[in-house]
């Protein structure tokens, strides 16, 4: 049999709350009768997820609101248990036909969905179609999300179906990509510290020379995270 007839077939239902992080919008999985992260009950979201197919289970990547915050309701429309981190679901168990895979790093309770029939991963959080990852501390942990994307590498995906953002389709180079460019950003933040920056402000401008005015405020929380992995939380 062939890969592409056991695939049970994903649908994609972007919510309408685009943004900066959130980039088009959070993307809803309905794969099988299993919905992957409802995201927010916003503009008829969550009517046109019940509407696509009988839901029987709400699996949750991580309870962060864009993700989660429309799952009460959806359990409350189709009688469908929410599963998550810590509530039925644990490291390695699985769920549905789909691993679920502890991968802190942007949030405490991350899990991943590993569907190995396919090498399709349900990456949540951890790694997005375009752009890169919040780690933001005291939640986001820097040290724990390379674990993360070295775990993910590992099971070398075929194809990963972010929480925001397009499909991506090449799917070990951009687990290699993500790797590479936490590692790249932190050399240059400890050149920086070498160079005698001793200031949030006097790292931001030599390490995060190519970031754009208006994303700055988001450098900077991605900078105290390196800073909390290299151990300097005196500049912080
Ligand atoms: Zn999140």
């Amino acid at each position: 049999m062939s890969k592409t007839s056991r695939m049970r077939h994903t649908k994609t239902i972007t919510a309408p709350n685009p943004g900066p992080l959130t980039l088009g919008g959070t993307n809803t999985y309905v794969f099988g009768n299993v919905v992957i992260d409802p995201g927010p009950d916003t503009g008829g979201h969550l009517e046109r997820i019940a509407s696509t197919s009988n839901v029987e289970i709400i699996l949750l990547t991580h309870r962060h609101p864009d993700h989660a915050s429309g799952a009460a309701q959806l359990s409350g429309m189709t009688d469908a248990p929410i599963l998550a981190f810590g509530n039925s679901v644990s490291d390695g168990e699985e769920v549905a036909g789909l691993v679920a895979l502890h991968t802190p790093g942007h949030a405490r309770d991350h899990l991943c969905f590993w569907d190995a029939r396919t090498g399709t991963l349900f990456s949540g959080d951890l790694i997005a179609g375009r752009g890169s990852i919040m780690v933001a501390p005291p939640e986001g942990d820097l040290r724990d999300y390379m674990d993360s994307l070295h775990r993910v590498k590992n099971l070398s995906p075929e194809r990963i179906l972010p929480g925001h953002g397009p499909e991506i389709t090449d799917a070990r180079s951009k687990t290699e990509e993500y790797i590479r460019h936490r590692e790249e950003r932190e050399a240059l933040i400890v050149s920086a510290l070498d160079a005698g920056a001793d200031s949030i402000r006097s790292i931001l401008k030599s390490a995060y020379a190519d970031t754009p005015e208006d994303m700055l405020p988001y450098a900077e929380m991605a900078l105290k995270a390196h800073l909390i992995k290299l151990g300097r939380t005196d500049l912080i």
